[in-house]
């Protein structure tokens, strides 16, 4: 420590000191992350490093550093100490958080290896076909598949034709409730329409006793919701708030627009068209709504084009209580987020939604383009696009994908009942009791040979050097079962 932050810590400076501790964590993460054999860190090393976590590149959270490997190291192949710390300066706690396991996937590299390996068994399924009622639609290929996720800790991990727009369709329907919902409270949203399971198929020209629509996930519902939303503004103001709100639980990713794919459903619209008279017959619709306007603002509300890295996000944002991992904007309340998950597990798979939940035990939503946004409450948002479609109206791979999932993984609600008895993998970060003190787990992955592990442990600050109640350390257990690649790597550090 130099003389002057010797100064400043007696002067009992705590945000200088906190400085001064944070710029010795950033050299053990850069000695922990740099090559043995090599004078300065690889910026390549260091880039993988965050991604093989789940941080990309464009995460706006790290644009400071992003922005400063650009335009002052001028994408350089190597990064020295001190630039290391200057870059690191306002993101250091993400980037060491991401590093050291302490996001809610800790092993985020294995959980998506495995997530690759479900992919690629679902891939196979070639059943089902394209919706064709909306012409438009159809022209979309059978073979396009994307499968995104984002955690609650911004950790994302795409594969396949994640970069491809596709016509949301009635994924937009969750939206539309939530701002219903935030702009009316629930008494008066639900004056209008149920909270029930229809029993029906999603546009079927029912209502309950009440003379609602059943729910807010079937067509008549999201007409009625969409009635909701801003009716006091113009048709632009109206449609572009929100389009402002996708972007927002997108983290700042805007949408598009798909004119063909609106046209297309307003020239095929008899359907919602009955169902929206049906509704103003029995006096359904709050007072002074326009019936036309209503339904060309639930048409374009349905004709939003995102990718399947986009849903992910807005997924995260409704697992995450209605904050965007991403910007950290609360875009939505907790109770708002309650009610839309509830309904997306009770409504939200079409006629399919009680065996849906049953099986997988988690909220979503599917689209007829082929869309499924997945919500695992407090740990991530999942979307997954394929546009072949079962009986039901949901993507046949989409289901499939969810099936795959919970067989794995313990994220079925009610598998943390039959915790005990269950052979399931649970991917999330244990507490601290579960996995034992950190010096514990560092020798039992140095006893795994789990590099990737041994560097988590060193960069959280776990001293490496340290024994068990036997004295044994990391380096004992990685020599003894002959882990070359932990032995070289334990000596270099220790
Ligand atoms: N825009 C479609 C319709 O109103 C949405 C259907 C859906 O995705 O379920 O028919």
């Amino acid at each position: 420590m130099d003389q002057v932050s010797h100064k400043e810590v007696t002067n009992k400076d705590t945000k200088i000191s906190s400085n001064i501790i944070k710029a010795d964590e950033a050299e053990v993460l850069y000695n922990t992350l740099k090559e043995t054999s090599s004078k300065n860190l690889s910026v390549k090393i260091l880039i993988n490093e965050l991604k093989n976590n789940g941080i990309l590149n464009n995460d706006p959270r790290i644009r400071s550093f992003t922005n400063h490997l650009k335009y002052n190291l001028k994408n350089n192949d190597f990064i020295t100490v001190e630039e290391f710390k200057i870059a690191t300066k306002e993101c250091f706690s993400i980037i060491k958080s991401a590093l050291s396991g302490e996001f809610v996937i800790p092993d985020f590299e294995k959980f998506t290896s495995e997530l690759e390996e479900i992919f690629n068994t679902v891939k196979k399924n070639k059943n089902g076909a394209v919706a064709d009622y909306i012409p438009q639609l159809k022209k979309v290929s059978a073979e396009k598949f994307g499968v995104s996720i984002c955690t609650i800790d911004g950790q994302r991990w795409s594969h396949g034709d994640c970069d491809d727009f596709f016509s949301i369709q009635s994924a937009c329907k969750p939206l539309n409730y939530c701002l219903a919902l935030e702009e009316n409270g629930e008494e008066k949203v639900h004056k209008h329409v149920g909270s029930e399971p229809s029993g029906h198929s999603f546009n079927e020209i029912t209502l309950d006793h009440m003379k609602r629509p059943h729910n807010p996930m079937i067509n008549a519902g999201a007409i009625m919701t969409s009635s909701l939303v801003r009716p006091d503004l113009c048709p632009a103001d109206r449609f572009e708030y929100v389009l402002n709100n996708w972007t927002r639980i997108c983290g700042g990713s805007e949408p598009r627009f798909n004119n063909s794919v609106y046209l297309s459903e307003l020239g095929t619209a008899d359907r919602n068209f009955a169902l929206a008279y049906f509704m103003k017959e029995h006096g359904t619709f709050p007072k002074g709504s326009n019936l036309q306007e209503t339904l060309e603002f639930y048409f374009q509300c349905c004709s939003i084009d995102l990718t399947a890295e986009q849903v992910a996000v807005a997924a995260s944002t409704m697992a995450l209580n209605g904050m965007c991992p991403l910007t950290g904007e609360k875009v939505f309340n907790a109770n708002t987020l309650k009610n839309v998950l509830a309904l997306m597990s009770t409504c939200g798979m079409y006629d399919y939604s009680g065996e849906f939940f049953f099986k997988v035990g988690f909220p979503a939503k599917s689209g007829v383009g082929g869309g499924l946004l997945i919500v695992i409450p407090n740990v991530m948002g999942i979307c997954v696009w394929s546009p072949a479609l079962d009986k039901n109206g949901n993507s046949v791979r989409g289901i499939e994908f969810c099936q795959e999932l919970v067989k794995k993984y313990a994220f079925h609600n009610y598998d943390s009942l039959a915790r005990s008895d269950s052979k399931k993998c649970d991917p999330r970060k244990k507490d601290a009791e579960e996995i034992g003190s950190n010096i514990v787990s560092l020798i039992y992955a140095a006893y795994n040979g789990d590099l990737e592990a041994i560097k988590r442990y060193l960069i959280k600050g776990v001293d490496i050097n340290q024994g068990d109640y036997d004295g044994r350390t990391a380096l004992h257990l990685a020599s003894a079962e002959g882990h070359e690649k932990c032995v070289n790597f334990l000596i270099s550090k220790g």
